[in-house]
C-alpha cells in the first residue's frame, strides 16, 4: 500500500513498514531528521546558541542552591544516577533496548562524576532557548531531544588502549579505541523524558526569575 510522507509539503512516499511504526508516517529523509533532532523541520540548536543560556541557568542555580525547587530537581537527577544500575561499557550497548541504554547513560554520567546541577542547567537552557526562538518547535518531543543530546555529550565514552610488539621485532605500536554511544533515536526520548520529569517543577516555578525575555 502506497502512502505519502506526512511532513507538510513533502512529495516523497512514506517508508515501508518498520518496527517502530514511525517509519510508516514519513519518508526516509524526514524520518531520519525526526530521529536525530526531535523535529521534522527544525535542526538542533548549536552549542553557540545554547551555551549563553547554560551559563545563565548555571549561575542562577548556584546562587539559589538553597531554593526548594532547585534542591528538588537536583535530588531528582541524583535519584536517576542512583537507580540507573551498573555502568555499561559503550562497547556493550548494542544489544540493549532503548530504555536500558538510557539507564546506562545515567550510570555513565554518574561514573563520569558529572555534577547533577550541570545536568539540571541543560534542561533550563533548552527551555530558555526555545522561549527566545522566533520560530520555535513547541512540541515536548523537540525539547526532550534537544536537552538529551546535550546531556548525552556530557558523559565520556569508553576507551581501550593496548600496546603490542611488532612481529619483526622493530619495537611496539599502540592501538586505541574510543567508543561514544550514538546520539539518536528512542534512547534520546527516554533521557529527555527522565530529565523533564526531574526539572518540570523547577522550570514551572523559577524559569521566569532567571530569564527575562
Ligand atoms: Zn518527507
Amino acid at each position: 500500500m502506497y502512502s505519502q510522507c506526512r511532513a507538510v509539503g513533502c512529495p516523497n512516499p512514506a517508508r515501508a513498514g518498520t518496527s517502530d511504526g514511525l517509519g510508516r508516517l514519513y519518508c526516509r529523509k524526514h524520518h531520519d531528521h525526526y530521529q536525530r533532532h526531535g523535529s521534522l523541520f527544525k535542526p538542533s540548536y548549536k552549542a553557540s546558541e545554547l551555551n549563553p543560556f547554560r551559563k545563565v541557568a548555571l549561575k542562577w542555580l548556584e546562587e539559589n542552591r538553597e531554593d526548594a525547587w532547585v534542591q528538588n530537581a537536583v535530588a531528582a537527577v541524583k535519584q536517576l544516577y542512583q537507580t540507573a544500575g551498573p555502568h555499561v561499557e559503550a562497547f556493550r550497548l548494542r544489544g540493549l533496548k532503548p530504555r536500558q541504554r538510557a539507564w546506562a547513560h545515567w550510570a555513565r554520567l554518574r561514573t563520569s562524576g558529572v555534577d547533577p546541577v550541570k545536568v539540571v542547567s541543560v534542561w533550563l537552557a533548552v527551555e530558555m532557548v526555545i522561549k527566545s526562538d522566533t520560530q520555535p518547535d513547541w512540541r515536548p518531543e523537540y525539547k526532550r531531544v534537544q536537552a538529551a543530546k546535550v546531556v548525552h555529550r556530557m558523559a565520556s565514552g569508553s576507551h581501550n588502549k593496548w600496546t603490542q610488539d611488532r612481529l619483526d621485532g622493530s619495537g611496539s605500536w599502540t592501538q586505541e579505541i574510543h567508543v561514544y554511544p550514538h546520539s539518536r533515536g528512542r534512547v534520546l526520548r527516554h533521557i529527555g523524558e527522565d530529565l523533564e520529569k526531574a526539572c518540570a517543577l523547577l522550570a514551572e516555578n523559577c524559569l521566569d526569575k532567571m530569564f527575562v525575555r
